[in-house]
């Protein structure tokens, strides 16, 4: 079961003092190829992958990989494979120094986020890439950002222990947490931003690692695998017009737990009665409503105008500055843990690994 298989001949002692990664392939344009007649980008093999980085012999890294069979567009990114893939990690866990997954940009921001929840204690960097251009064409951006994934991965401190201890993405030069990061653009190769959390690193000549802002896991406390979401959830955008028939049908859809209210600037929402009174009514039946903020980047806080003070008398509660990636697999992660109502309140408003910053932390 999930058994990887090896590819760089160079490493060749399988317990030697190599740095060892993981390379774990779920699909995504980096290994896709255009279909000759349709024109289409498709999802190829693994091979074809690694065919056109041969840079990767090179490295003096014992390297495995492990492919998904077959790979996905990211846009069919479901939790079971997330768990498919904390499987993967678990199994190979203490064989390997650090885990790269290629993943489709589409969601990898999603996938950064659960697994962060999902990989209690991790202690082994977890970095997903991709590319905007398949790995095959000649201006890639999948060859570096492959390359220096592997790199980030397998570097350590001078103790030892691993340099960047978390799920992160790497992409065009920079490195960030997992849990904070966005997809921001379809087509520029500089597709992921964190805007409310600095990068961990930039990647220039120089890999520029930023200690102080890295997670560090306790080294007492072994990787603790979890697996289990609800997705009764539904992220909420809010817009001028928006009509009470649409709130009302979508706030008494049956099996509903959580909402995602994706508010205005910092975490304003209409001040009709009708609103607030839905969304009093839907808290009251133990739905949970996150407010969360349209903007790229800032924070919520509901206690700074009128509107915002009827959304928590209402019993909505704030998502500070999550990401709605974040927000929403943080609700179905903790839904899927059977936690009660004032428990999941209580998670969502406290920071479990990087994912937001509440105002007394800034
Ligand atoms: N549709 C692709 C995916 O997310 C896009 C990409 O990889 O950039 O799998």
């Amino acid at each position: 079961m999930y058994l990887c298989r090896r590819f760089n001949k160079k490493a060749t002692n399988m317990i030697a003092n190599y740095p060892s990664v993981l390379l774990i392939y779920t699909g995504g344009t980096i290994g896709m190829i255009e279909n000759p007649e349709t024109g289409a980008l498709e999802n190829f093999d693994f091979d074809h992958l690694l065919k056109h980085v041969p840079e990767l012999k090179r490295f003096n890294y014992r390297i495995s990989s492990y492919q998904f069979d077959p790979p996905i567009d990211s846009s069919d990114m479901e939790p079971l494979y997330w768990a498919k893939l904390v499987k993967i990690i678990n199994y190979n866990y203490d064989y390997f120094d650090g885990f790269v997954i290629l993943h489709g940009t589409d969601t990898m921001a999603y996938t950064a986020s659960a697994l962060s929840f999902m990989l209690e204690n991790l202690s082994k960097p977890v970095i997903l890439t991709g590319s905007q251009l398949p790995i095959g064409t000649l201006r890639t951006d999948g060859k570096e950002n492959l390359i220096t994934a592997i790199e980030i991965a397998a570097a350590k401190n001078a103790n030892g222990t691993a340099m960047v201890p978390e799920v992160c993405i790497f992409f065009e030069n920079h490195l960030m947490r997992g849990n904070r990061t966005t997809k921001i653009n379809a087509e520029n190769f500089n597709a992921f931003r964190s805007f409310n959390y600095p990068a961990l690193a930039r990647v220039g000549i120089h890999i520029k690692y930023e200690p102080n802002l890295i997670h560090k896991p306790d080294p007492t406390k072994a990787l603790k695998p979890h697996y289990l979401f609800d997705t009764n959830v539904v992220i909420l955008t809010l817009f001028p017009g928006i009509q009470e028939s649409i709130i009302t049908s979508l706030l008494h859809v049956e099996g509903l737990k959580a909402v995602v209210l994706k508010t205005f600037g910092s975490g304003n929402a209409p001040q009709k009665p009708w609103f607030i009174e839905q969304l009093k009514a839907a808290t009251e039946r133990g739905i949970i409503i996150v407010n969360i903020t349209q903007c790229s980047s800032g924070a919520v806080e509901m206690e700074r105008y009128e509107t915002g003070i009827q959304l928590l008398q209402a019993g909505v509660i704030s998502g500070y500055d999550s990401t709605p990636e974040c927000a929403v697999t943080k609700l179905m992660f903790l839904l899927g843990h059977g936690l009660s109502n004032k428990e999941i309140r209580y998670k969502m408003n406290s920071c479990l690994i990087g994912e937001i910053t509440k105002p007394n932390q800034q």
